[in-house]
């Protein structure tokens, strides 16, 4: 189903959340698994200058990617190149390894 924005905000206003709590309960698309999840509980992921990097205070500029925080979600995106696709550039695999590592740290098995 698609929702336009407007069509969006004035479903969640019906329901009386603020705009901050809009903001927060918005639905976003994991790059991984294409489940749908909340803004909140996913992971941001941006593309600048060439380099894939985790956004963990979701407030970089630029076109983000979202991500379940699972390795599972991530290895997905990466067979998939979701992030190539998500961003509309060629990744270097140096890059997507750097993340990689990062991604095995931050996110749950
Ligand atoms: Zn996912």
């Amino acid at each position: 189903m698609i929702w336009t924005r407007t069509s969006k905000l004035t479903r969640f206003r019906a329901i009386g959340l603020t705009e901050a709590g809009i903001r927060m309960n918005a639905v976003r698309t994991c790059v991984g698994c294409r489940q749908t999840g909340l803004r909140a509980e996913l992971i941001r992921v941006i593309f600048s200058q060439g380099k894939l990097a985790f956004d963990q205070e979701k407030i970089l500029p630029g076109r983000g990617s979202w991500l379940h925080p699972k390795l599972s979600c991530f290895a997905l995106a990466v067979d998939r190149g979701s992030f190539a696709r998500s961003f509309r550039a060629r990744m270097n695999l140096e890059n997507l390894a750097t993340l990689k590592e990062q991604a095995e740290k931050m996110l749950d098995k």
